[in-house]
This record gives C-alpha cells, structure tokens and sequence, in this order.
C-alpha cells in the first residue's frame, strides 16, 4: 500500500470545482450594513442576516462593551460549572418574554441549539418526521438523535398526515421539524396546520424562527405569533445571530422541556457558555425590537417596495414564492448563477449565488434589510435588467 490516503481530498476539490459548486470567502473589511466595503468596494448589502441594522448598532456595541469590562471576554466555563452569569439569565428571560412562553435557554450557536435540543428530545425508539427544505442543523439534529428520520416533501401537510397515519403507532415518540421562514427560500411553512396535525398524531413540533425572529409578527416574535399560534404548545428554536445581531441561539419553551434540557441537551452541558459580550449585545437588541417597531415597519416596506419594483420592471425573472424579506431569483444553472453573481459584484452590489448542494436549484439570494435606502433597491433592479442574459 503506497496510496497516500490524503490524496482523495484534491480529486474531491477537483470535482467540486468542475461542478461549479467550489465556495471561497469574501472579506468585509468594514462595519456591518446597507453598505459594506468588500474586497476594497463599496457595494450594497443584500447578503446579511443583518434585518434590522442591529449588528452595526452602537447601542449593542456599548452593551457589548460594558459587559467585557465587567465580566470580560470568556466565560470561562461550561454553564452547569464556572460559564453562568445574571446576564444569561437575563437574555433567557428577555427571549421568554417576547416568545410569551414559560422559559428560554441560551446555546452558543443556533446550529447548536438545534443539533442538542433534538438529540435530547428523541432517541432510537422515535420518530422524525423533517421537511425536505430544513435548514442542515435539523438535519444534522435528527441523524444525531439516533431517532428514525423520515422526509416529507416542502410544506407537504397532506403526505405528512400519511406518514403519522401510516408511521406513528410504531414509535415512541414522534417529532414534527420544520423551519418557519425556509432560509434559501424565503417561503413560510403551514403552521396551524402543523400544530393540528402535531396535536392530533401525539406529536411534539419543533419551530426554527432563525430567520423569523424579530422580522415575523407584530412585536417581532416570529412565525408563531405571524400565525396567531403564541400560547399552543411547541418547541421554538431561534438565533441571536441574525435580526437580533449578534452571537448565540435559543429554545424557547414550556419549564419543564428547558429543565430538561439543561441536564440532556450536550451541545449545552458540555460547551462554553455563550460570552458576557454576545450575552449583553444580543439582550440590547430584544429591548431595541421591543421598543422600536418601526425598524420592522421599514423593512416591510423596503419588501414590499423591492417586490413592486421587480413586478413592473423585470416580468420575465422567476421569483421564487416568497412571504419575508428574503427574495430569490430562480436562474437555469449553477453557472448561471455564478455568472449574475458576478455581474451584481462589479455592478456594486452583494447578493450570493446559492447552489446545490445547499439547495437543489440555483439562484441569487437577496436579503432585504430595514436600513437599506429605495435607492438600494432601485439600483439592484436596475443592474438585474441590464446585461443579464437570464433576466431580459
Ligand atoms: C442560520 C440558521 C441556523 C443557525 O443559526 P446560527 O446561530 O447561525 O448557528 C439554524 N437554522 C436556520 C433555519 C438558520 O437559518
């Protein structure tokens, strides 16, 4: 045996570069917002999770700041050991309270959040059922819990009623997993119908509102509220990373499941506690949801705005379905997605070609943000109807 066992790693990155999937990364070099220096260019941002402007916002930055000099940079400890701080406390209260549920817990990451609060909810007697659409935490969750993992198509309630009806007596426990607003995709899933469904298969619902917390609902509360669904039961899994502009994830729940899940959950036992600055920073910007509505307000209407521009200016561009301020335009091939891509880039803007594998069919992904001006929008309307031979 003289093969070098690495050798795969070059073949591998061969085809994936032949592919058209190969990915690198862009260096920002400037603070978050509508406008971000990239690679030396001004160019405008359609590429953040950024919703609502917060993570440039100097309130979260003096929060931040406060807390590193009170508390300072680690937290040097898991949280069952030395990681625990009030401020934890705090942000889980803060999440509880604009979730209007019983309790919250705070994980390092969303993608954590997801991948402990599955693998300790189920086990290998149980059943997943997953939308083929979830974002990879979910996924990476459910094969993590040992759990049997069955997809249903996108927002396919009535092949999802099958499956319960066919699948569920022969299980334990049965999980319904499902983002709330599809994260390359921009569409909602069918909550009420989710919860009936849960409700009448003895099934527990887990929500991912990443994308939905502090865009969705009056007070920003997400998908749930959006549906008029706040006070049924189920599990809310969010993020800190991106409306709320800064680092972190969260469950939100019922007291006992968040009990439970500080002596189960592992990606919460056995990891660090979430930092005093990302702690404070992420606690300023619930308040800042809380008591600025009109950032949420704005960003509907730059949405709205963008979809009106698009409806009368470029008829012939496939729109993907679309209720939030991510908006997606289909094009042929990854290539032709690589190609727009860069025709935004040098034309000044930043909107990412997403590709397979992370979704089955190529577009140019657009984030709408609160503080993005209408000349933004204009601009990248204008730019998407000159010279893209996939548009016109
Ligand atoms: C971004 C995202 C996550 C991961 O959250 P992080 O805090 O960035 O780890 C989980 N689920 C969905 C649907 C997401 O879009």
């Amino acid at each position: 045996m003289n093969n070098n066992p690495y050798a795969w790693i070059n073949e591998s990155l061969a085809t994936i570069y032949r592919a058209n999937w190969y990915r690198s990364v862009q260096t920002i070099h400037s603070q978050p917002g509508a406008t971000v220096v990239l690679s030396g260019q001004e160019v405008i941002n359609f590429a953040s999770n950024d919703y609502l402007g917060l993570a440039g916002d100097e309130r979260l930055q003096v929060a931040a700041i406060n807390a590193i000099q009170k508390f300072g940079t680690g937290s040097t400890g898991s949280r069952l050991l030395s990681g625990h701080r009030e401020i934890h406390r705090e942000l889980e209260q803060g999440i509880a309270s604009t979730k209007q549920t019983e309790d919250a817990l705070v994980f390092s990451s969303g993608y954590l959040a997801n991948l402990g609060t599955i693998a300790a909810i189920v086990g290998k007697r149980d059943l997943i059922l997953s939308d083929e659409y979830n974002h990879s935490s979910l996924k990476k969750g459910a094969i993590l819990s040992g759990a049997t993992v069955m997809e249903y198509p996108h927002n396919g309630t009535s092949l999802l009623e099958e499956k319960l009806q066919k699948h569920r007596q022969n299980y334990r426990r049965c999980l319904i997993i499902t983002d709330s607003v599809f994260s390359m995709d921009g569409d909602l899933c069918p909550l009420p119908q989710l919860l009936d469904l849960a409700e009448e298969f003895s099934s527990m619902l887990l929500l991912d509102e990443a994308h939905a917390t502090g865009v969705m609902g009056k007070t920003g509360a997400g998908c749930v509220e959006h549906f008029g669904c706040t006070g049924r039961e189920l599990i809310q899994i969010g993020t800190l990373s991106k409306a709320l502009g800064s680092l972190g994830g969260y469950v939100a729940g019922s007291l006992p499941l968040i009990d439970f899940l500080r002596n189960r959950a592992p990606s919460w036992i056995y990891t660090t506690a979430l930092s005093p600055a990302d702690t404070a920073a992420a606690m300023a910007a619930i308040k800042i949801v809380q008591a600025e509505p009109e950032r949420r307000s704005q960003l509907w209407q730059n949405v709205n705005y963008l979809k009106q521009l698009i409806t009368e200016n470029l008829p012939n561009l496939k729109l993907l379905p679309t209720e939030s301020p991510i908006l997606c335009f289909q094009l042929p091939s990854a290539s032709a997605a690589l190609t727009t891509g860069k025709h935004l880039r040098t034309s000044g803007i930043f909107a990412p070609a997403i590709r397979p594998p992370t979704v089955n069919t190529s577009r140019i992904r657009i984030s709408v943000m609160a503080t993005h001006e209408l000349a933004h929008l204009e601009k990248l309307v204008e730019v998407m109807n000159n010279n893209t031979p996939y548009v016109s």
